[in-house]
């Protein structure tokens, strides 16, 4: 659906996420965006989508599987499994307007995936982001120009970790328009 229909957020984990951070991304979006957020129980791990010579799961495929579930909100899916779309290696995530669907993978988040120690802070910061990103897909904001924006596009944690956890003044006057102001800066 589209974000005019939606009345309210749901946070869809895709297998098994921990409760914290699930509920972190609960709570930035709801102070985001002018919904209320829920949290519904994990979906079972979809091994059916796994592309075995690449290890990974096609995002769009992800988004049909939500869209399956016929959920009454704007839907932030969220996998622990490396995912890709057509002609790109990997993807942090994917968003689909008419749909009203995200999908973020948390795979790429974490220190352990480039060899270095457990940083559950920064786990959180770039799940967080993203979330915030695909959602602003959701509610028609196009990619920013600038670098600390959300909106702005990022396929690197370097690039996602100079990233603010809001929106630059350009990208808020958007959502405050779409919004009629319903739109709550933070
Ligand atoms: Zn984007
Ligand atoms: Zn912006």
């Amino acid at each position: 659906m589209w974000f005019q229909e939606a009345d309210r957020i749901i946070i869809a984990p895709i297998g098994k996420i921990q409760w914290w951070l699930l509920q972190e991304v609960s709570e930035v979006l709801a102070e985001a965006f002018p919904l209320p957020a829920s949290i519904i129980d994990p979906l079972p791990f979809p091994y059916e989508l796994v592309v075995r010579d690449r290890e990974q799961i096609k995002a769009s495929d992800l988004i049909n599987l939500l869209a399956d579930l016929g959920l009454n909100g704007l839907v932030s899916g969220i996998i622990d499994y490396d995912i890709f779309a057509p002609g790109l290696e990997h993807l942090f995530g994917e968003a689909d307007p008419v749909e009203g669907i995200s999908v973020v993978s948390i795979a790429r988040f974490r220190e352990e995936f480039f060899g270095r120690g457990q940083d559950q802070s920064l786990l959180r910061d770039r799940l967080v982001k993203e979330a915030l990103h695909e959602m602003g897909h959701l509610y028609s904001l196009r990619h920013c120009p600038q670098k600390t924006c959300i909106m702005h596009f990022s396929g690197d944690v370097e690039v996602t970790d100079q990233k603010r956890e809001s929106f630059c003044p350009d990208c808020r006057g958007t959502l405050k328009e779409v919004t009629d102001g319903g739109y709550q800066t933070f």
